[in-house]
């Protein structure tokens, strides 16, 4: 499985030809936002986007395979008792990484599809079960 990427070697545009390859080469740092973050500039699509963008569960790294997985089997239909039970987490952390997941969602989405095969009706599905609405448009 790959590892998980934060924006910097990855472009997070989803029209973009070099979207989701790593370490391609066609990202350039570009200067810093009004905040202090760090923007990056896609040399393909030439869209520029801040390193918050796309970047997932970016302060809890050892968790990020756990996470996945867990996002993974809700989205094939698990339930969460059932996903605690198996891989011996709690179900409130369960739900802590629904709720990160909702917010990175593009991110998840790609990962899922890619990495997990799961397919967009199950995506979809999964995001009806956070309750949260998806956000996939630029912000
Ligand atoms: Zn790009």
């Amino acid at each position: 499985m790959r590892e998980l990427v934060t924006v910097g070697s990855f472009c997070p545009n989803e029209t973009c030809a070099d979207y989701g390859k790593v370490e391609e080469g066609n990202l350039i740092r570009y200067g810093k936002s009004n905040e202090g973050r760090q923007r990056f500039q896609c040399k393909t699509c030439r869209q520029t986007f801040n390193e918050r963008k796309g970047t997932l569960f970016y302060n809890r790294k050892t968790e990020e395979k756990d996470s996945l997985e867990c996002l993974a089997l809700l989205a094939e239909g698990s339930r969460i008792s059932r996903i605690s039970r198996a891989k011996g987490i709690k179900e409130d952390t369960i739900l802590s990484f629904l709720r990160e997941a909702a917010d990175p969602a593009e991110q998840v989405e790609a990962i899922l599809l890619n990495d997990y095969r799961i397919s967009r009706v199950q995506i979809d599905g999964l995001w009806t079960y956070v309750g949260r609405e998806k956000r996939l448009t630029n912000r």
